[in-house]
């Protein structure tokens, strides 16, 4: 095939192989991978480790790199995903999802294109800020260290790169090493994983869940939001310990097998002499081996002032608080690497009083800790602030303080675009729940607008009852699928939706300086996705194929550089135990639901 334009030659040059060893094998869009990490589509996962290509060597048949440059050809250069290189203009934390074609759109239109394009497959390695390998001296590292090599990456990080066959070394917690090629020497006490066919991400951030409802799933099916409270309010009066403990376990263990490695909680029942919850679920999660942030939540607008939830499962506005404190003082870990960080969260604007939602927020300002509750979620919610508070929902938790970096919000379906840019403005983040979103009708968030407003968008899956799945990563493609029906095609990208999943949710969290990329010092917190398998085969680029392709469990997941899941199953507690436990309390509720 004769290359005749910039872009043909281009391809060209991928197909037969022209990296040289030590340069990143950036990703475009599909056809990078289709070039370096051909082994995605084409099985090579079952080679032989002696068969491996030297670091920057490519592996297409002749067909599929024809099949490669023409759709390159195709979609034209608007379509491709560019990792500049120039470091000067590299954006460091970047405030809103990076939108790599408008790198090169700019390149363009400054008469940069070639420089743009070169850029692009001759990336250097060390001018997009990794160490070089041999600066990493992993033989003298101490115990714990586990090298991933021959795997796709979708690192996330500060300069989105994505490699198409790469490796990283996790030591002592964090990462060591991220880039192109093998990985640095490693010394022989290494765990070593071979990620051939398979595709690295940061482990998903979970920014909203109630853990309890594990417990109460296929309740109200039919309801909206404000039904299907009332029908399962009556049932969660009787939680107790044991049915927290059996929920959060399994909600944690499908999060875990989901690709998630950091969760928060929002727990908001606490019925009289139920036990010491909190305490439960930080055990579960211990115990299953994820990071958590449990929300203190609370409820003190009863049916009986006005609220929605029944006056039994309300709670003392003084004891709240009280109990508020006690939580960051027993379980708020502000160190870095925290396995545990506590925020507090009354439940939302119809269950809790504003004299609650102010106190809350000053107790939290004064502790350090972050904020969350639900907004905006149906159209009940509003007119019920516009009724009791004369403003919209936005407006009455922005009037009690409650907008800002240390505030994250659940939901934020009914906003109009000027709320979304108050969002942004004021840095407050939001937990898109897409899943649970569709199964209440509640309707579909302005995303993009939000995105576009430089707010933080993490995904949750929110509380099984509202969410039978419980599963990370299908949120991924439900985002996908619930913007795209509001707003097109284009309003959301699988990349997108992936940043969402891990950094945005991260900040959320206040936890981006360590969590939700994969950037040397980050956090060893690491999703591994075996996509050589026949759902997957044929969708050359990897992240598409996780976004847009089959679910399926995570196969291998660390937290912290631990291992939580290996081959697809989770190592750190049975699963049959697991789904006995919660059938056990699950039965309990549904006993009780009945009287
Ligand atoms: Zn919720």
């Amino acid at each position: 095939m004769l290359a005749g334009t910039d872009d043909e030659r281009e391809a060209e040059a991928l197909a037969v192989g022209g990296g040289q060893a030590g340069e990143a094998r950036v990703l475009l869009g599909g056809e990078a991978i289709q070039a370096g990490g051909g082994l995605l589509a084409h099985g090579l996962g079952g080679q032989l480790a002696g068969d491996r290509r030297p670091a920057g060597q490519v592996g297409v048949r002749a067909d599929q790199a024809d099949a490669g440059l023409a759709r390159r050809v195709l979609d034209g250069p608007h379509e491709r995903r560019v990792q500049r290189v120039d470091a000067a203009e590299r954006p460091r934390r970047p405030r809103r999802l990076g939108d790599p074609r408008r790198r090169l759109e700019d390149a363009r239109e400054a008469g940069h294109e070639g420089v743009a394009v070169e850029a692009v497959d001759r990336c250097d390695v060390d001018a997009l800020g990794r160490d070089p390998p041999e600066a990493i001296d992993c033989a003298a590292l101490s115990a714990r260290v586990t090298v991933i090599e021959g795997c796709a990456i979708a690192t996330v990080d500060d300069e989105r790169r994505e490699i198409a066959d790469g490796h990283i070394v996790c030591a002592d917690g964090r990462i060591a090493a991220v880039g192109a090629g093998p990985a640095p020497a490693a010394g022989d006490g290494a765990r070593r994983i071979d990620g051939r066919g398979k595709l690295a991400t940061p482990g998903l951030v979970n920014c909203h869940h109630h853990l309890y409802q594990q417990a109460t799933r296929g309740y109200a099916q039919q309801g909206t939001l404000f039904e299907w409270l009332v029908a399962l309010y009556p049932v969660w009066l009787h939680i107790d310990d044991a049915v927290v403990d059996a929920a959060a376990r399994a909600g944690l263990a499908a999060l875990a097998r989901s690709g998630c490695t950091t969760s928060t909680d929002h727990h908001y029942v606490f019925p009289r002499d139920a036990g010491d919850l909190l305490a439960v679920e930080i055990a579960a999660a211990r115990a299953i081996g994820l990071r958590f942030h449990p929300c203190r939540g609370a409820m003190d607008l009863g049916a009986s002032t006005g609220g929605l939830p029944p006056d039994e499962v309300v709670e003392d506005r003084d004891a709240i608080l009280a109990a508020s404190a006690d939580a960051i003082d027993r379980f708020h870990d502000p160190s870095p690497g925290a396995m545990v960080r506590i925020a507090l969260a009354p439940t939302s604007p119809f269950t809790v009083t504003g004299e609650l939602m102010s106190q809350t927020a000053e107790l939290a300002r004064a502790r350090g800790v972050r904020l969350h509750t639900h907004l905006a979620e149906t159209g009940d919610e509003e007119a019920f602030c516009l009724e009791h508070f004369g403003v919209r929902p936005l407006q009455y938790v922005e009037d009690l303080g409650w907008l800002g970096e240390d505030v994250w919000l659940a939901h934020c379906v009914h906003l109009d675009a000027a709320e979304a840019q108050r969002m942004g403005a004021s840095g407050t983040g939001v937990a898109h729940c897409p899943t649970s979103n569709g199964r209440l009708g509640t309707g579909i968030a302005r995303v993009p607008d939000l995105l576009a407003a430089g707010a933080p968008v993490g995904l949750g899956v929110d509380g099984a009852a509202s969410n039978e799945c419980g599963e990370l990563v299908d949120e991924l493609r439900a985002a996908l699928m619930l913007a795209r029906v509001s707003r097109g095609p284009a309003a959301l990208t699988a990349r997108d939706a992936l940043e969402m999943a891990t950094r945005h949710g991260a900040r959320c969290l206040g936890r981006d300086d360590e969590l939700g990329h994969l950037s040397v010092g980050a956090l060893a917190d690491v999703a591994l996705w075996d996509l050589d398998e026949a759902g997957y085969a044929g969708i050359a680029d990897p992240v598409a194929a996780l976004a847009f392709g089959p679910t399926r469990a995570v196969d291998l997941l660390l937290v912290g550089g631990e291992v939580v899941v290996q081959d697809g199953e989770l190592r750190t507690a049975d699963p049959v135990t697991l789904a006995a436990d919660l059938r056990r309390q699950s039965a309990r509720m549904a006993e009780w639901s009945a009287r």
